[in-house]
């Protein structure tokens, strides 16, 4: 530990968005960047706690004090190292982990001011890959086979283990691109696409083989394999099955934003099959993370207005007695996208659509109440009977994911990620992945 009083004069420093006018005018990155001796400052703060709360918070158990002291001596490879141990992908989580680090930081409860776990996080693996300190590695063959199915976060961290620890992998994937939703649901101005790119090339330098295009049936896994991963996710939206559902112009978030992807890719879609928010008045129903970013993609694509609805009462401000340190906060987030323009309410509740000539114009909502169970369960939601109609001529539903019920399995066979566990965190998923990965080798050795 380099400097052990420097979090009492160096103030917290995030790196920052971009300004609103100039991110929205493009899909690129909204997130800028420390210089090298900045970022050095940010890492100097860590205090190397004797109970260092972030690796207990962290799913992957990384080693925060450990790398950020290395960064903090300006020993980049050393960081690196110690980083990958526990981390496949540190420049996925580096970009767009809500960093559950972070809030279990010593210096968030104390003064507010965390740690910059993530930014340091990205900061040193982006070095790794620009200084070289990232070659393809070569791993001496066992002679068993895995197929991983699915190749999202927890499939890539599950075949990047296996195939270092011996295993002949193979991805397969449904769609025509690897990635998973880092690929198609989470928008490039969180993640760069080309940052997932840069990934699989190493991948496959390594070894790994990648088939797209290649939906497996579950029921009738390929043969030729001593065992299977399945991390296919969840692919099913949760949908609101209210009256005029059936209306043009209402879409499940994951379709306008999985094909905003593929445009960004250079595919082309007719203008029926095209789903934009231009000069449209959006309504986006659902208040968590997939709600926000058809936010930013709808601001992009130049919608009119934007409004977001969530059934479920405003989140406190700042602190939640109900989630005390080190817990992650339940408290009210404001993302990027939502700084970048919308409006957004709490405790209503969808009663039905409106449309004109078949397509959507409006949405009645009403008010509901939360009515707190006094045995400490799930509060009670009472109606109002007050009620509106919000304008809207683009519905977008990001009310969730259903938890997929996967068919019986054979016992070679292990399942991991959102498959595994329900919609989750792509840190959770990369955890996730690597302890199938662990399991599958120990299966395979006894
Ligand atoms: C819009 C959106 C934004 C998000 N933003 C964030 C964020 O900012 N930070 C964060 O931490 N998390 C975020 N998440 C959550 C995170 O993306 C997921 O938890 C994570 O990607 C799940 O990883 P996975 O590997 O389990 O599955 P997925 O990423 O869903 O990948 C599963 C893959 O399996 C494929 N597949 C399915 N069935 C088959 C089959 N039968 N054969 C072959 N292939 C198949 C699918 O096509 C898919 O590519 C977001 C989620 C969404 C929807
Ligand atoms: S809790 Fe914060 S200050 Fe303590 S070791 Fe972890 S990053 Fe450093």
């Amino acid at each position: 530990m380099g400097n052990p009083k420097a979090f009492l004069t160096i103030p917290r420093q995030e790196a920052g968005y971009r300004p609103v006018h100039d991110r929205i005018a493009d899909f690129g990155e909204v997130e800028q960047t420390l210089n090298s001796g900045e970022r050095r400052l940010q890492a100097s703060r860590c205090m190397d706690c004797g109970v260092p709360f972030c690796h207990w918070a962290c799913p992957l158990g990384n080693r925060p004090p450990e790398f950020q002291d290395a960064l903090w001596r300006g020993k980049w490879r050393e960081a690196y190292e110690i980083l990958s141990l526990t981390n496949d992908f540190p420049e996925f989580t580096g970009r767009i982990c809500p960093a559950l680090c972070e809030k279990s930081c010593v210096l968030q409860l104390s003064m507010g001011e965390p740690v910059t776990i993530r930014e340091d996080e990205a900061a040193i693996i982006e070095a790794a890959f620009r200084e070289g300190f990232i070659r393809p590695g070569s791993y001496p063959r066992n002679g068993k086979q895995v197929a991983v199915i699915g190749s999202g976060p927890a499939g890539l961290a599950a075949a990047n283990q296996l195939n270092r620890r011996g295993y002949e992998v193979t991805v397969f994937e449904k769609l025509e691109y690897i990635g998973g939703l880092l690929r198609f649901g989470i928008p490039n101005f969180k993640l760069h696409k080309p940052i997932i790119d840069r990934r699989l090339h190493l991948m496959e330098q390594e070894g790994i083989t990648f088939k797209v295009n290649s939906e497996i049936d579950l029921n009738c896994l390929p043969e030729g394999f001593d065992a299977y991963c399945v991390c296919t996710g969840t692919p099913q939206a949760r949908d609101l099955s209210i009256p005029g559902r059936e209306l043009k112009g209402i879409h499940f978030a994951m379709e306008m934003l999985a094909q905003q992807n593929r445009v960004l890719a250079g595919q082309t879609f007719t203008k029926d099959e095209r789903i934009s928010a231009r000069g449209k008045h959006v309504l986006v129903i659902g208040g968590g993370d997939t709600g926000s970013d058809c936010i930013g993609t709808s601001n992009r694509q130049g919608a009119l207005s934007v409004t977001q609805i969530e059934i479920m009462p405003k989140p406190p401000v700042g602190e939640n007695p109900d989630t005390p340190w080190p817990q992650y906060p339940r408290v009210l987030k404001t993302s990027s996208s939502h700084e970048e323009g919308c409006a957004r309410r709490w405790s209503l509740s969808s009663v039905r659509f409106l449309g004109k000539g078949g397509h959507v114009s409006g949405v009645e909502v009403e008010e509901v109440e939360w009515i707190p169970d006094p045995a400490g369960g799930r509060p009670m939601m009472t109606p109002t009977g007050r009620k509106e109609t919000l304008k809207a001529d683009l519905v977008l539903l990001a009310m969730g994911f259903l938890k997929p019920e996967l068919p019986p399995l054979p016992e070679n066979a292990f399942v991991a990620g959102d498959a595994a566990t329900g919609a989750s965190l792509v840190v959770r998923c990369i955890a996730s992945g690597r302890k199938a990965a662990g399991d599958i080798d120990r299966y395979l050795r006894e």
